[in-house]
Parts: structure tokens; sequence; C-alpha cells
């Protein structure tokens, strides 16, 4: 795709890099048949395509965001799977990451949008806050049908329809300090303990500990960790976002230099694409460019990290696990067939459901934000896997798991809570019965 952007627009580097970015494009449309809000919606602007012309003509013109751009942009799930399709190597992440602080910085959205946003922000990222704000939740519930009448009022109808109905204790998963290695010491990581996912399903980060102690791993949680920055990244909330990954990169530094690390271990695939993306996003920042990329290049998917450690064969199982591959795991971090070999690995039969490559609406806040088309993406999304007539699903992302939860009475694990029981541990609580 041509360019028309000035020398001076170039000096600006977030520029530049977009502007490169758009040269790779040629406009095939290859992207177009996976994006799953062309698929739903069907009009070129909800399209990969169709936002680049958009990001494009507002970049170039040097525009601040209108509502039409901001319309498309918002419905973008960020999903990725439209890097996955382009035969040209667009790099779409990167640029629409570009074109939501484009939008932050110029644009003035609705006040009940912004209000909404700003809870969100000032929410998500903190346990103590967001399992407050769950308990309110339960008492909330009943006005999620009348607040869904209302357009403007729709987002807060669809978080009081995704909180769960019972909020467990606190993970002690989530407490820094070390958790030895039971069994001759083969390692030493960081878990991410994270932000949502510790409240809304404190089990996956506790699976986690006892399958890598068993395995010879001790496992560290730094003190002063924090979420990965993932959830206001995608609203656009740059400053807040490099807040949230330059305090990680020093807490899990000062690790490496101290007790050293194998690996740092993410248990939430949203969270892992965003750190092994923190080389890029501090590139800008002499003091954190190097830091930040020896984080991003020690980052491992719990099942990434799994894989390295030559679990045995098991005797198969009589239990039909779907696998559902999130987003950010097949697309982000172009993890596909590991979680489905770890699985069979330890006996279990593993079905594919079809249309896989489709986002299942969760998308970090977008379920929150834009509730009619993740709820339409849903729904198809749970017909395709309960089509496969499975006993449970299994995913390794904990926004997959709220919004699918929510649409299907089969319950859904994280991978490694199967492997856990697979290898010793206790038999999920989902799976009671099964
Ligand atoms: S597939 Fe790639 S090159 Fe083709 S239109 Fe989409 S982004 Fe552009
Ligand atoms: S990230 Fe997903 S929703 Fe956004 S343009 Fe690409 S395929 Fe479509």
């Amino acid at each position: 795709m041509q360019t028309s952007f000035t020398p001076a627009q170039l000096a600006d580097p977030h520029v530049a890099e977009s502007e490169k970015i758009l040269r790779r494009c040629v406009h095939c449309g290859f992207c177009t048949a996976t994006c799953p809000t062309y698929v739903t919606l069907g009009n070129e602007l909800d399209s990969p395509r169709g936002r680049i012309y958009l990001i494009k003509d507002m970049l170039e013109n040097g525009r601040p965001a209108d509502e039409e751009v901001v319309t498309h942009i918002d419905r973008c799930l960020s999903c990725l799977a439209c890097v996955t399709t382009c035969p040209s190597g667009v790099d779409y992440m990167h640029l629409v990451d570009h074109a939501r602080i484009h939008i932050e910085n110029t644009y003035r959205r609705p006040l009940i949008d912004r209000l909404i946003r700003s809870l969100l922000a000032a929410v998500l990222p903190y346990p103590a806050r967001f399992r407050a704000a769950l308990v309110l939740a339960k008492l909330g519930r009943p006005f999620a049908p009348m607040l869904k009448r209302f357009p403007a009022l729709k987002p807060l109808g669809a978080m009081l329809d995704l909180a769960p109905r019972t909020v467990g204790r606190a993970s002690e998963a989530a407490r820094p300090g070390s958790n030895p290695a039971q069994a001759a010491k083969r390692g030493r990581v960081a878990i991410l303990s994270g932000c949502a996912q510790p409240v809304l399903d404190p089990g996956i980060n506790g699976a986690t500990l006892r399958l890598l102690a068993r395995l010879g791993v001790e496992v560290v949680v730094p003190e002063g960790e924090g979420c990965c920055g993932a959830l206001v990244h995608h609203m656009g909330r740059e400053d807040a976002a490099l807040d949230f990954a330059r305090r990680n990169v020093d807490v899990w530094t000062r690790e490496i230099e101290t007790g050293g690390l194998d690996a740092i271990v993410i248990t939430a695939s949203g969270c892992g694409t965003t750190i092994k993306d923190y080389g890029h996003m501090l590139r800008l920042d002499p003091a954190y460019a190097e830091k930040a990329a020896r984080v991003s290049a020690l980052a491992r998917d719990i099942t990434e990290y799994l894989a390295m450690l030559d679990l045995p064969k098991l005797e198969p199982k009589r239990l039909n696990v779907a696998y559902h591959s999130a987003c950010s795991m097949q697309h982000g971090q172009k993890i596909t067939a590991l979680p489905k070999n770890l699985l069979k690995a330890a006996g279990f039969t593993v079905r594919d459901p079809a249309e896989g490559h489709l986002c299942c609406g969760s998308a970090g806040t977008y379920n929150i934000l834009q509730p009619e088309i993740s709820a339409q993406l849903k729904a198809r999304k749970v017909r395709n896997i309960e089509a496969t007539k499975p006993d449970a699903i299994a995913t390794g992302n904990i926004g997959c798991i709220t919004q699918i939860a929510s649409g299907t009475a089969i319950p859904i694990l994280h991978t490694v809570e199967l492997l856990d029981w697979a290898y010793g541990g206790p038999k999920p609580q989902k799976l009671a019965g099964r």
C-alpha cells in the first residue's frame, strides 16, 4: 500500500512504525474471511482491511479520531486472526495499538462511555477492588435486564451478567513467596499471579503450583508484581499500560538478578501475549528497553514450559475434552498444537471444534463494551464446541473460561487443571460426578 506521510510525521517513531506496517498491506482481503467481526457483521469497515484504510487515512492526515473510526476500531476484538491469515506479514497488532492510543488522545467519548471505561480501568487490574466489585455485582444482578434496555447502559448490564454467582476465596498462589520443588530440582520460575484470574478462578494458579512442585520446579511469586497491563493497553491507555509493564519488569529483573529465573510462567494467554510484547512496548524507553526485552524473552505460557519438562505418556482416560484455543494463544503467541499434545499425552481424548480460529467474543473487556457482537460470537463458539459432544472443555485463558461458561453447562477448565489432575493432583471440582 502506498503511503504519503511527511518527513515531519515520520519523525514520530510511532507513526514511522505504522507507516512500515501499512506499506506491507497489498489489499488482497484474505484477512476478511477469518475476521470475526466481518464474518458477523458483513461490513468491509469491520474487516481488517477496512480498519487498515481507516487508520491510514486518520494517521496520514494527522486528524483526530472521529466517530466512524472509533466505531469500527472499537468493534475490533484484537483477536489477531487477521495476523495469522495475512500472507504479507502485516503487523496489525501494533497498528491497531497505535490507533487506539491515537483515539484515546484525540477523541472525547460520550460521558457514560468514559465513565464505564474509567470504572473498568480502575477496578479490573486490582484484585481487591475486583473482588469487592464482584460481591456488589451479586446485589446488582436483578437490575441487569433493566440496564440492558438503555443502549448506553448495556455494558453495565453485560458486566452484571458476566459476574460469577460465587466468588472464591483468595488463592494462596497469589501470595508473594516461594513454593519449593517437591522432587529433584529441575528449575526455578516466577509465576504471574495476575489480577482478574486469581479472583475469578483461584484454582488455576493453585493447580500450576502443585504440578510444577511435583515436577521439581520451584515457583516464586515476587513481591510487588501486578496486572500485566493488557486491560488498559487495549483501551489505548498507554501511560497506564507502560506503568504496569515497568513495575513488572522491575520486579522480575530483581528476581532474575538475585535467585535467577528459567522462565516467567503465565497461565492466562491474554497476559502472555502482552508480556511477550513488553520488549516492544518499552523499546523507546532507554531505562527499560533492555530489561523489558529480557523479560519478554523469558515469558512462557504454562504449556510451553511444561512441554520442556518431558512429561510421561499416560494411559487413556475416558474423558472427551474439546480444546478451545484462545485467540491470544493461537494468534497472539502462535501456540497451537502444544496444549493439545500435552492433554493427549496425559490420556485425554481431544476434540477440535469447528471454526476454531474464530474468537469466542471475550477479548478482555470486549464482552462488556460490545455486548451484542460478543453474544453472537459466544453463541457460535458454544454451538461449535457442543457439537463435538465433549465431557469437558479445556482452554488457556480466563477470559474465554468466563465467556464460554456463561453460555454452556459443560464444565470448562484451564488446561493446567486437567494436567495437574492427570499427573497426580486432585480431581477438579468442576468435574465432580463425571
Ligand atoms: S491479508 Fe494482509 S495484505 Fe491482505 S488485505 Fe489483509 S492485511 Fe492487507
Ligand atoms: S484483530 Fe480480529 S477483529 Fe480485529 S481486524 Fe483482526 S481479525 Fe478482525
